[in-house]
């Protein structure tokens, strides 16, 4: 192919090296064309990707191309090699881990934010990314019902927000650990249920996995206060320094919320930090009827929810909120010369965390918040949890099955009374069916499937043909569990 059918004459010009505005309007409109067609019918695609461990990597090649090439060829390449073997969040019949959506004006907004490519590091390195993200932050805060002073950011991730949390609460009991490191008697609250971001944290903060404690859990899966008081107590004897308990608000494997009122009084009581990890109920708060799931959280010291998960926002976006930016600051901010600005009274986010450099996440977060307004978060919070509660009605009333926890948060989470092995087997003839994708947890150390129902296109109609498939998915297993 010449130069000339390639376009690459006009692509590599010493002047600006970038696509011609023509061929970006051009390619531009038609991935436009391409997401609305895939948003309007994601179920054309495949739910979870069927496809061999290193396929993709054996069909791409061993090296970059030394020449650019058309964007004919890399969207052909997109469309052949690279879609196949994408697992389709966006697919209403997507029901594992956390099911998620993105939704058109938060795809916009990204869109917008790339272009801009601007870093929100300092105030000054682009006001309006600073002020949109205390405007949006602020915004979900008071939707909440959450206490108006706290200072709130943008991250990419609750494990990120929980990891900025710890080290903030390390800096407040142990204020010489930013110079010499942690003491090693630090010491961080948990149960089994906590999400594994919070121990991921504790290593990476210099806490050390030894010093995680596992607090016990009731049969609803929350932590037990009084064993968490007991606990600390125990510790404190033992020359320990407790100070950093986390409770969550919607746990990964069934959604239980931990007592956070009685949680935060044996916090203040013994002056821990209490991180509230919201990432995925949080957004429920929205919720006139499921606003009381939130009920403690004001007592915080630091709270997370990912508008990523259930507020229609692409990845990555992750709010992370403190009652103490002075400390967070303390225990982040460094003074590089190249980075001051001389403006006073500014808040640049990169000394309220790890991440110099700092996407514009406010602007997608901006549009969807506006689009939808807090009314459209509501009807479709609402709808995941009628649908959940279908399908929890439908497994509780038929005796082959055992819901294991209700369906509080749109995830129904059941297994066979057949036992763990008949269980697995159903999961496997679901997910190998093609037709859906679940995923599982163990609770009460029992194999159980999780089904998560969040995605906004997911209707009545998807659900009924679930129940199908599961209810077909039992024919033939063994009765007796092996
Ligand atoms: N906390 C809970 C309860 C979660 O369910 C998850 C992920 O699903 C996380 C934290 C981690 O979130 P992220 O992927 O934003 O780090």
């Amino acid at each position: 192919m010449s130069e000339d059918d390639t376009g690459l004459d006009r692509k590599i010009n010493s002047h600006n090296p970038d696509m011609h505005p023509d061929d970006f309007r051009r390619y531009g409109r038609d991935v436009v064309e391409w997401i609305a067609d895939y948003l309007e019918n994601p179920r054309q695609h495949q739910v979870a990707a069927r496809c061999g461990l290193g396929e993709l990597q054996r069909l791409l090649p061993n090296a970059g191309p030394p020449e650019g090439e058309s964007m004919e060829a890399i969207l052909a390449d997109f469309e052949q090699l690279i879609l196949p073997r994408v697992s389709h969040w966006n697919h209403p019949h997507f029901h594992a881990y956390f099911s998620i959506s993105s939704s058109g004006p938060g795809i916009l907004g990204e869109l917008l934010t790339a272009a801009l490519d601007v870093n929100a590091m300092l105030w000054k390195s682009c006001p309006a990314a600073t002020e949109l993200e205390q405007v949006t932050v602020a915004w979900v805060l008071d939707w909440l019902g959450l206490p108006a002073n706290w200072f709130g950011m943008i991250l990419d991730s609750a494990s990120n927000a929980v990891l900025q949390a710890i080290v903030a609460a390390r800096q407040r009991a142990e204020p010489q650990s930013r110079v010499i490191g942690p003491s090693g008697r630090l010491i961080v609250y948990v149960t089994e249920h906590t999400h594994s971001s919070v121990e991921k944290a504790a290593i990476t903060a210099g806490i050390g996995q030894s010093n995680v404690r596992r607090i016990a859990v009731d049969s609803g899966f929350r932590m037990d206060p009084k064993c968490l008081a007991q606990t600390i107590r125990e510790d404190i004897a033992k020359g320990y320094r407790p100070f950093f308990a986390v409770a969550t608000v919607g746990t990964t494997s069934s959604t239980a919320i931990d007592p956070v009122i009685e949680i935060a009084a044996v916090c203040r009581a013994n002056n821990l930090w209490l991180h509230v990890d919201g990432a995925y109920g949080g957004s429920f708060g929205l919720v006139p009827e499921c606003r009381h799931f939130l009920n403690g959280v004001e007592q915080a010291d630091s709270f997370v929810v990912n508008p990523h998960k259930r507020m229609m926002v692409p990845l990555d976006c992750s709010l992370l909120y403190t009652a103490h930016p002075a400390v967070l600051r303390s225990a982040f901010s460094l003074e590089a010369e190249y980075l001051k600005t001389g403006v006073e009274n500014a808040v640049d986010f990169m000394d309220y965390g790890i991440a110099l450099g700092r996407r514009f996440r406010a602007l997608k977060l901006w549009f969807v918040l506006r689009y939808f307004g807090r009314s459209g978060f509501v009807v479709a919070l609402r709808k995941s949890l009628r649908l959940a509660a279908w399908l929890g009605d439908k497994l509780a009333a038929d005796p082959r099955f055992e819901l294991v926890a209700s369906p509080a948060m749109g995830l129904v989470c059941f297994r066979l009374r057949q036992g763990d092995s008949a269980t697995n087997e159903l999961m496997r003839r679901l997910n190998s069916s093609g037709r859906l994708f679940v995923s599982h947890t163990a609770l009460d150390g029992r194999f159980t499937i999780r089904v998560a129902i969040g995605n906004i296109r997911t209707r009545q109609r998807d659900i009924e043909q679930l129940w199908g498939s599961i209810v077909e998915g039992l024919h033939g297993i063994d009765p007796i569990d092996a």
